[in-house]
């Protein structure tokens, strides 16, 4: 099933798998106005109840309409034990560390920082998330469904497997490649946690996983290696980006990927430009120095 987003990205799929006792609704889509209307359609319209809802990953796309779907269906709710640990800290009510005194932290200029806290504010009021939801880890099973962890794009991120095909959340994606960012309330290293992940898929070797956007992919294990690479030569050209001196986040996230992006498009690159600079500290091929609360990065 495909939902509407109404941003750039413009859709998101939640999957339906069949059950003995009922239908296993993966992801849930943005709580949006009409949300709980479009799903209580496509509810009549299945040929028995929802068993149980499972969320890959907290972001908003993919977590949004988790208490509209529970109220429809009477069913329970299933979420990674570190993944919901997370969604409450976005989402929930604790706002002490707001996203805006991350990014200017990080270079980014103050009133961009206060117009992206806005939208987040605003991206809030479509996230309804399951309080109460029934924890759940790597290993564990849904319905026959293998848990596989998959950390990177969000560091709780579940995957299910079962004969070889993998609901893959935002684990892997095409022609796009996921955000792997570093966010306030994320693991220390996003984009090794995203490597090695990537190589266990590699090991797994799925013959088809099913995205949370664009289209199946059928050589998991090629997209895989492609995602490698692609982050290997972008760790590449962050390293050069501070080659001439102390840059903040939001300097690399400008030589990365220009300096003409949206609002919401700077969120995501200046997360991901910290993601990579982070892990060139790890690698020894960078620095990070902190002086009167701003960070920034020199080649090592
Ligand atoms: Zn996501």
């Amino acid at each position: 099933m495909t939902l509407p987003l109404p941003f750039r990205l413009g859709h998101v799929h939640s999957y339906l798998l069949p059950g003995a006792d009922g239908w296993t609704v993966v992801d849930t889509g943005l709580g949006l106005p009409g949300a709980r209307e479009r799903w209580a359609d496509e509810l009549r319209s299945l040929d028995g109840p929802v068993g149980r809802i499972f969320v890959t990953h907290y972001h908003p796309d993919h977590v949004g309409a988790s208490t509209d779907l529970i109220e429809l269906t009477g069913a329970p709710l299933y979420q990674g034990t570190r993944d919901h640990e997370q969604c409450v800290l976005t989402w929930g009510t604790d706002r002490s560390h707001p996203v805006e005194d991350w990014f200017t932290r990080h270079g980014m200029p103050p009133t961009l920082a206060a117009r992206l806290g806005a939208e987040t504010a605003l991206i809030r009021s479509a996230v309804h998330f399951a309080a109460d939801a029934i924890l759940v880890d790597e290993g564990d099973e849904i319905d026959g469904w293998e848990l596989v962890a998959a950390p990177g794009h969000a560091d709780g991120q579940l995957t299910l497997l079962r004969d070889g095909v993998l609901i893959g959340g935002d684990h892997l994606l095409a022609p796009i490649s996921p955000a792997i960012g570093l966010w306030p309330a994320s693991n220390a290293d996003p984009l090794g946690d995203y490597f090695d992940a990537l190589a266990r898929t590699i090991d797994i070797a799925p013959r088809l996983v099913l995205p949370g956007h664009h289209d199946p992919i059928e050589d998991p294990s090629a997209r895989a290696r492609e995602l490698i690479s692609h982050h290997r030569e972008r760790l590449d050209a962050t390293v050069r980006a501070v080659s001439a001196g102390p840059r903040t986040a939001h300097d690399v996230s400008g030589a990365l990927f220009g300096d003409r992006l949206s609002d919401s498009d700077q969120r995501f690159a200046v997360t991901e430009a910290l993601s990579h600079l982070e892990r060139l500290v790890i690698e020894d091929r960078a620095a990070s120095h902190e002086q009167s609360g701003i960070v920034t990065y020199t080649a090592a």
